[in-house]
């Protein structure tokens, strides 16, 4: 300072000494605590150190407790310059002081939230808080959800028996079955079980083991099998009561083209079609051994007849082919693979493939507008092989 200022009268000086004290004493205890803290994580150090050897793994406590004691006697000086009580007082003013010139951008910067925002220049000095239009209520679809349809003691029995009808029905229905596996609240049922009538097979879903083959497999009766291919025994039933229904209702004849095709089978049709088409070509029309629907015996591929019998791609254009769209599902069959399907099934559309899941489901699934077996309980898509 060059010029000196004028005369400052007692109350100032008195004023600026106790602040210079408090500065002087705030800076020796600030000191105090460096070398406190630059002991401790020095410490922390040494004990974290993975190369240090066993000898030296005590080393850290000792050093600790001589700093500590070093640290005590430096920090000695810092208690013989307690303030007076006047001084106390003036203490007090200048923290006071001090925390509200702090304390103004500590509040501006919270409540103009980010700087680059358009809104930054117009900061308040008060927080507010967040602004809520509703609390959140617990709505009813999330209890039910909660509520494992396994819990019910006859849907576990009937799950034990083999009988999968009755396990729809005591778990409320095939909408309501659906609805509860779909939402994880079906943990008894198992989806890659090939033996249960709500298995989904796909290209992400192979069979456990790959060449699973079901265990009663039957010609359906009174429907023609042009390539002798057979059903599982429900299914085939059910082929029966779908193609006596085509018959009786004037549409004329639908016959099976291909049933069940085993794991050894599939691996000829598709390296057939691989040779044909290459993989890419294969794999959009003919599953790989062990992820094909056929495989499960609950699959097949139906033509129209008129004595003689159409192909697989003549059906969509026939009588036969508009009554499997509009009523297989009233004998528990769903058209497995639609056109624009592709993305989820893996599958070009395939009017012709028919997979069996029972009524009580193919009601739901009719009535629902559902589209893939993947979307109806909820899966991932298949578009391909992962
Ligand atoms: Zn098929």
């Amino acid at each position: 300072m060059t010029v000196p200022g004028p005369p400052r009268p007692p109350e100032s000086r008195r004023a600026a000494r106790v602040l210079r004290e408090e500065a002087a004493r705030r800076a020796r205890a600030g000191a105090d605590r460096r070398a406190r803290v630059g002991t401790e994580s020095h410490d922390r150090t040494l004990a974290g150190d993975p190369s240090r050897s066993g000898a030296h793994r005590t080393r850290p406590a000792q050093a600790h407790g001589a700093r500590s004691s070093s640290a005590s006697a430096g920090s000695a000086p810092a208690r013989h310059v307690r303030p007076t009580r006047r001084g106390r007082a003036a203490v007090t003013v200048f923290v006071a002081a001090g925390l509200l010139f702090a304390g103004i951008p500590a509040l501006t910067s919270l409540t103009a939230g980010s700087a680059s925002g358009p809104e930054a220049g117009s900061a308040k000095l008060f927080a507010v808080p967040p602004h809520i239009d509703a609390l959140p209520v617990p709505t009813f679809e999330q209890a039910t959800t909660s509520t494992d349809i396994c819990g019910e003691s006859s849907v576990r029995a009937a799950l034990e028996a083999g009988d999968d009808s009755a396990a729809i029905a005591a778990a409320g229905g095939g909408e309501a079955f659906r609805a509860a596996v779909a939402t994880g609240a079906a943990s008894c049922v198992d989806l890659a079980d090939p033996s249960r009538i709500w298995v989904v097979v796909n290209k992400r879903r192979p069979y456990a083991p790959v060449d699973y083959r079901p265990a009663a497999l039957m010609l359906p009766d009174g429907v023609r099998s042009v390539e002798g291919g057979s059903l599982r025994s429900d299914a085939a039933a059910a082929l029966t009561s779908m193609v006596t229904a085509a018959r009786d209702a004037g549409v004329g004849e639908i016959a099976l083209e291909s049933g069940f095709r085993s794991y050894e089978t599939q691996q000829g049709s598709y390296g057939r079609q691989v040779a044909a088409r290459g993989v890419e070509g294969a794999d959009q029309v003919s599953a790989r051994p062990g992820f094909s629907e056929h495989q499960s015996g609950l699959a097949g591929d139906v033509v129209a007849c008129a004595g003689a019998c159409g192909t697989l791609d003549d059906l969509a254009a026939t009588a036969q082919g508009a009554w499997v769209a509009g009523h297989s599902w009233e004998y528990g069959w769903i058209v497995r693979y639609v056109d624009g399907g592709t993305d989820v099934t893996g599958y070009l559309g395939e009017p012709w493939h028919l997979r069996y899941i029972g009524p009580d489901l193919a009601r739901a699934y009719h009535e629902g507008g559902w589209t893939s077996l993947e979307e109806f309980f909820g899966l991932p898509a298949a578009p391909d092989y992962g």
